[in-house]
């Protein structure tokens, strides 16, 4: 009998939690599977503010993809997925090559949302993926090295856009890294400036009120200065342009103010709403009965019609699910649906201090930096096991400021 072709498109949370399942579930010569990613690593998108920030090492935020795969399982294939013909159903890569199925999933994650406000797409830096965290980095090293000669302050001004929890989470690990560069640049910590800026009127906004007021003083003690009410209507590369009328001198400016389904899922000619995939409840595509979609990707509404949130435990589960699902479809079986269990939200500010809920039990300080850290490493076990774990644990955490001038923006 001819083997099911199985591809799934994007080897982030989704695409590997859903590649180690179906490792697991099929039996041999059931089924080809293939997973396609655009780089032959994973990164840990939960923690690529620490990468933007240098305060994690890279080979701590990025696994090798072949090696998380067991041999003769699944094929991986390094390739970025560029269209779909569905008709036919074959995906277009951007090396010219083409890759048939017969079930698909779509994995390719999220988009940082822009809003076309001025001058962000062209001049501030995201934090999407590891490369584009990576320039942030990079950035960051060259205004110190450029300060020592031009001595212009808008160098060592530090701007984060959005107080919601990538903002914050970002705000953590910049103040954290300031002293490190300071030294080594040989320049006093006080003429650097963390700000940041939402729109709204608090930071961390739909977090319980204890959680705010703790990350606001914290930030606060650490000289982050913080600008709640004031939105950023444009940013030139030097000034950051606020609807209050201030104007803010920055050569650095971090958008975190939203995120979107992945851009190139427009053109993949698939129904999209809210530029997210709108899936079923056993994850298919609406109107497919041989696509899936999960993850930042997919648009997946509840029982009260509110979508669940771009998070990576969303992505985690839902990949489970979907995993089972694959194999039930290629043996003619039910299909299950997917039900979300929340496990809580905890948002890290540096690696001391977090705010968040686990369970019905509120959590700040150091204790809720400690459940992150559990949170993280649990990833890691679910991903590759106790071994895997150890292996990351032991890789070296720090970073030292080393500007590589081929990934600069
Ligand atoms: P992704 O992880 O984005 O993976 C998509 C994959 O597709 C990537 O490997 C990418 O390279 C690949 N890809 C994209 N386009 C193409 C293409 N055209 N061709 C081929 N491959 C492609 N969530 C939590 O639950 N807890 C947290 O603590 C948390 N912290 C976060 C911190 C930060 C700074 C950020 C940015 C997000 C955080 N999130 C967190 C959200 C979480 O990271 C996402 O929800 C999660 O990454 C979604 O997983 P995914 O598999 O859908 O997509
Ligand atoms: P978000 O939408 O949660 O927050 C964006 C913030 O930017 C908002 O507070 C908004 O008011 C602000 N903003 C938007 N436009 C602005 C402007 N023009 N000027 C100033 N401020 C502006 O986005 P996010 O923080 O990137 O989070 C995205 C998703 O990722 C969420 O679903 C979140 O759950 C998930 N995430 C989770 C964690 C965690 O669990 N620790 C960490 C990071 C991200």
């Amino acid at each position: 009998m001819k083997k099911s072709k199985i591809v799934i498109l994007g080897g982030g949370y989704g695409g590997l939690i859903t590649s180690r399942t179906l490792e697991k579930l099929l039996k041999q010569d059931e089924a080809e599977v293939t997973l396609i990613n655009k780089h032959d690593y994973h990164y840990i998108a939960t923690q690529l503010h620490k990468t933007g920030a240098g305060t994690a090492t890279d080979e701590r935020n990025t696994l090798n993809i072949p090696s998380l795969l067991s041999k003769g399982k699944i094929d991986f294939k390094r390739g970025t997925v560029t269209d779909l013909n569905i008709n036919q159903q074959v995906v277009m890569l951007e090396s010219g090559e083409t890759v048939d199925y017969d079930y698909l999933l779509i994995t390719l994650g999220f988009d940082v949302d822009t809003f076309g406000i001025p001058g962000i797409e062209e001049f501030a830096f995201k934090i999407r993926s590891f490369r584009s965290t990576k320039a942030i980095q990079n950035h960051i090293i060259k205004q110190f090295s450029s300060y020592q000669e031009d001595k212009d302050p808008s160098r060592l001004t530090f701007a984060v856009a959005g107080g919601g929890f990538t903002g914050v989470e970002m705000i953590g690990e910049l103040f954290e890294a300031m002293p490190n560069l300071c030294r080594v640049y040989n320049i006093p910590v006080e003429k650097t400036r963390i700000i940041n800026i939402e729109a709204s009127n608090t930071l961390l906004p739909g977090f319980a009120e204890e959680a705010i007021a703790f990350a606001s003083k914290y930030i606060k003690k650490n000289r982050v200065e913080v600008l709640t009410s004031s939105k950023i209507l444009e940013y030139t590369g030097d000034i950051i342009k606020l609807d209050n009328g201030k104007e803010i001198e920055a050569k650095t400016l971090v958008w975190s103010g939203g995120v979107r389904g992945n851009k190139i899922l427009e053109t993949l000619g698939v129904p999209i709403q809210k530029g997210r995939v709108r899936v079923d409840r056993e994850l298919k595509v609406h109107g497919f009965t041989n696509i899936f979609c999960l993850g930042d990707a997919s648009l997946f509404l509840k029982e009260d019609n509110t979508p669940l949130p771009p998070t990576a435990q969303v992505a985690i589960q839902q990949a489970q699910l979907c995993g089972k699902n694959l194999v039930s479809v290629i043996r003619g079986e039910k299909l299950h649906a997917f039900e979300y269990h929340h496990k809580g939200t905890v948002a890290s500010i540096g690696n001391r201090a977090a705010v968040g809920k686990v369970g019905d039990i509120k959590v700040t300080g150091s204790f809720a930096a400690l459940l992150k850290q559990v949170i993280e490493a649990r990833y890691l076990l679910v991903l590759g096991g106790p071994r895997l774990l150890l292996k990351q644990l032991f890789k070296s955490k720090k970073t030292q400021p080393k500007v590589s001038l081929s990934n600069l923006k």
